[in-house]
C-alpha cells in the first residue's frame, strides 16, 4: 500500500464555522471589496501583530514588489540576489530595470553585503535583498552602503512574517518591505500579500497605487495597478492571524526535532537559530555534502519522493539560470559560486504546523542512515 503523502507545506486554515459567520456579515453588508470593514481591520491588526507602523494589503506578494519599485521611482540597475523565488527578479524586469546579481553569504543564504559595493555602477538606484528562509539580512550593513551611494532598499520579506531582531520587526528595515500571504507561506490569506511602510504619506500613496492610482472620484495620480483585496480574503486573514502564533510554535517544535536527529549525520548541515532573533521557522533547509554523506542531493530528493515524502529544492535552479536572465554578465557562474553551491546542495524538508510526530520520524528515517 502506498504510504500517506507528507507534503512540504500545508496551509493554515481558519475554522469554517467562524469563517461562515464572517461571510454572513459580508453578505448582509453587501460591501465585498474596495477597502471594506474587514480589510481595514486586518491592516490594523497586522500592523499591531507585526510591530510596524503601516500595512497595505495586496492580492499577492508580487505586486507590492512591483509597486514599491514604482513608488520609489527606481530606474536603471537594481542589485539583488539569485537565491530566491523567481518573482523577486521578475519585478525588477517588469519595472524596466536591469537586475544585477550579487553572490550570497553561505552562512545565511542572504545577499553578501560585502559584495554589493563592487556591483554598484552610476546606473544603480536600488538594492532588493531577500530575507531567505526568514533569516534576517544584515540590514545595518546594507543600509550603510545604500546611504553612502544614495540607493533605495526594498526588502522582499515574503519569508519573514513575524521575524524580529532584538524585539524589533525586521520589516521596519529599508525603505519598504513586502510580504506574501500565499498558501505555502507561514501565514496565508488564500492568495495575498502586503507592503510595509514607515509613514502615513507613503501608506496613502501606496493605497492609491494599488487602486489604479485613484486619489478620489475623479483624480488619478499615477498609472497604478489593481491589487485590491476583497472582504472574503480579509475575513479569512483576520481568523488566521489568531492562530498564527500557535502555528509558528508548532513549526519550532518540528525544527527542534529535525536538528536533534540530524546533528550528528555526516555530510548534512542545517541552519541554527540566530542569537536575538525571533524566527518563524518558515522553512527547514538541509544541505547535502555528497562526498561525506555518500548520496547526492538529487538521489536523496528522489528517494524521499518515491516514499511519498516531498521536500523542495528551494532555490534550485538559481534565478540567474533561467533563460530570461542567463545572458546577464552578473549571472555568470564565477560571480555566484556560493549561490550555486547552496542551490546544488539544498533540500527543504517538510515544515508546517500540521506535521505529526509520525510524519517527522518517517521523514527523518529516510535521511538518517
Ligand atoms: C512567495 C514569494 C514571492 C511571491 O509571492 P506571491 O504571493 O506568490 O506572489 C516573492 N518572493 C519570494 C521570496 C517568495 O517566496
Amino acid at each position: 500500500m502506498a504510504k500517506d503523502l507528507i507534503t512540504v507545506t500545508s496551509p493554515l486554515l481558519p475554522d469554517l464555522d467562524e469563517f461562515s459567520s464572517m461571510l454572513q456579515d459580508i453578505w448582509s453588508s453587501k460591501w465585498i471589496t474596495n477597502n471594506g470593514q474587514f480589510h481595514r481591520q486586518l491592516e490594523k491588526e497586522l500592523a499591531e501583530y507585526l510591530g510596524v507602523p503601516y500595512v497595505s494589503l495586496f492580492t499577492n506578494g508580487t505586486l507590492p514588489l512591483l509597486t514599491a519599485l514604482q513608488a520609489l521611482r527606481v530606474t536603471g540597475e537594481v542589485i539583488t540576489t539569485p537565491y530566491s523565488f523567481v518573482a523577486t527578479t521578475h519585478c525588477i524586469w517588469w519595472s524596466g530595470c536591469k537586475p544585477v546579481f550579487v553572490d550570497i553569504d553561505p552562512a545565511t543564504g542572504n545577499i553578501d553585503p560585502e559584495k554589493i559595493e563592487a556591483a554598484i555602477t552610476p546606473k544603480t538606484t536600488a538594492i532588493m535583498p531577500v530575507h531567505v528562509y526568514g533569516k534576517p539580512c544584515d540590514t545595518k550593513r546594507i543600509q550603510e552602503i545604500a546611504d553612502k551611494y544614495g540607493l533605495k532598499v526594498i526588502y522582499d520579506a515574503a519569508h519573514a512574517f513575524g521575524v524580529k531582531v532584538n524585539g524589533e520587526s525586521i520589516l521596519n528595515a529599508g525603505d519598504m518591505s513586502t510580504l506574501s500571504f500565499h498558501a505555502t507561506k507561514v501565514y496565508n490569506t488564500l492568495e495575498g500579500g502586503a507592503m510595509i511602510m514607515h509613514d502615513e504619506a507613503t501608506k496613502k500613496r501606496i493605497d492609491y497605487l494599488k487602486n489604479f492610482g485613484f486619489a478620489g472620484e475623479t483624480e488619478v495620480i499615477a498609472p497604478g495597478i489593481n491589487s485590491k483585496v476583497d472582504e472574503v480574503r480579509a475575513a479569512y486573514g483576520i481568523l488566521n492571524l489568531r492562530q498564527v502564533d500557535d502555528a509558528i510554535e508548532a513549526r519550532h517544535q518540528v525544527a527542534i526535532r529535525y536538528r536533534e536527529a540530524l546533528r550528528d549525520v555526516d555530510g548534512i548541515t542545517f541552519m541554527e537559530d540566530m542569537p536575538g532573533v525571533k524566527h518563524n521557522y518558515s522553512y527547514f533547509p538541509i544541505f547535502i555534502d555528497a562526498d561525506k554523506y555518500g548520496t547526492t542531493r538529487d538521489e536523496l530528493y528522489f528517494r524521499m519522493k518515491s516514499e511519498n515524502v516531498l521536500g523542495r529544492r528551494y532555490f534550485y535552479p538559481l534565478i540567474s539560470e533561467f533563460t530570461t536572465y542567463k545572458g546577464l554578465p552578473s549571472a555568470s557562474k564565477d560571480n555566484l559560486s556560493n549561490a550555486h553551491k547552496m542551490a546544488d546542495s539544498v533540500i527543504c524538508l517538510p515544515m508546517h504546523h500540521a506535521l505529526s510526530e509520525e510524519d517527522i520520524e518517517r521523514t527523518l528515517s529516510l535521511i538518517v542512515k
